[in-house]
């Protein structure tokens, strides 16, 4: 029996998804091959590139000043990436938000390539909530941010006016709410909550912001290269790009990114409503700043572990213990996990004397 998966990344795709990209491992559209065994510059696998691409930006409704890449190494390569890319040589200077674990190992190679100013950060209160006092001038190279904060549970649901490129780091609330996307000069996400597998990641980069550095980047690590090769400078990750792209066209055929908003906001109030009102709990984040993607929650009394312990596994769901680093619970409950699998948590939760 499928279990209710609130694992935080890898982590639950609609059954549709896995379904078709197991189809097309074993005959892919048909052609007597494997998805798996075709050459990526063949006619049939050009069509997905191409249309993976296209599909983000119609999703997150961007013009032709934007290109999207599809690129190996994780979200953890972008952190080296932005800056190699967008901080100058010379007196290169970028400011930071320190929301959390991402952020601050995203900080820690900026640092690498120049002056980093950490602008605002929750580090002193264990990261549970957003900070928003701050300002950021023409000044800086770029700014960056992480949507949400995966470990900690909280999400960004206003960005700040700021004089230089926003960059941000959206890996686990990406396609998950109708943000103006426009705002960003560059987007990224691992694929493996809102996409697909994990091993691709995605990249949006508005095409002006790129060449001023004044670095020689090398070619792997250079956005210019890749956009110049259609995101195909090396072999790309041929499935996760497949399967990325089924999951944005289930999303597309479902309402887009306005109906999942509606959805994860309907799961989230659910939720926050049981941790409110229930004793036996208590929320981690700031009430502001919750996410609609990671709910962290707590036990208010330790001795009830054990009991909770068995009632969700024997519920069948799988992924509910919060990370190693801040311990209690997270349900991670994305664009892919449905309401039915939030209904039986929250009973669980009811059913704990
Ligand atoms: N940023 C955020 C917000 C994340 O949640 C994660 C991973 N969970 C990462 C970056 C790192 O992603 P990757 O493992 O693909 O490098």
């Amino acid at each position: 029996m499928k279990k209710h998966n609130f694992s935080a990344g890898p982590c639950i795709l609609p059954q549709e998804v896995f379904q078709k990209s197991a189809e097309a491992i074993l005959d892919f559209h048909g052609i007597g091959l494997s998805l798996l065994e075709i050459s990526h510059r063949s006619k049939d696998f050009l069509p997905v590139m191409e249309e993976a691409r296209a599909i983000v930006k119609r999703l997150m409704k961007l013009g032709d000043d934007y290109e999207v890449l599809y690129l190996g190494g994780g979200a953890s390569m972008q952190f080296c990436m932005v800056p190699f890319n967008l901080m100058k040589k010379d007196g290169g200077k970028a400011a930071y938000l320190d929301t959390g674990t991402w952020a601050n190992n995203a900080i820690k190679e900026a640092k690498k390539f120049g002056t980093v100013d950490v602008v605002g950060s929750s580090k002193d209160d264990n990261y549970k909530f957003i900070p928003k006092d701050y300002k950021v001038g023409s000044e800086y190279d770029y700014l960056h941010c992480t949507s949400n904060n995966t470990i900690y549970g909280t999400e960004m649901h206003q960005f700040p006016e700021v004089d230089c490129p926003m960059v941000c780091d959206m890996s686990s609330d990406i396609f998950s709410n109708d943000r103006d996307y426009t705002k960003f000069d560059l987007m990224y996400a691992g694929a493996q909550k809102n996409m697909g597998p994990a091993g691709v990641t995605v990249v949006v980069v508005k095409k002006e912001i790129l060449g001023k550095s004044g670095r020689d980047i090398p070619s792997m690590l250079d956005y210019q290269k890749h956009i110049d090769k259609d995101s195909m400078y090396n072999t790309p990750p041929v499935f996760p790009i497949y399967t990325t792209l089924l999951t944005l066209q289930h999303l597309e055929n479902n309402g887009g990114i306005e109906a999942a908003e509606e959805r994860n906001k309907q799961k989230a109030k659910l939720l926050y409503d049981e941790i409110d009102n229930n004793e036996n709990f208590v929320g981690m984040a700031a009430k502001e700043d919750r996410s609609l993607m990671n709910v962290c929650f707590d036990l208010t009394d330790q001795s009830k572990k054990e009991a909770f312990d068995k009632l969700w596994k024997d519920a069948g769901i799988n992924g509910l213990n919060g990370h190693r680093s801040i311990g209690g619970y997270r349900a991670s409950i994305y664009n892919a996990l449905p309401l039915e699998s939030v209904q039986v948590l929250v009973d669980v939760m009811k059913s704990l004397d």
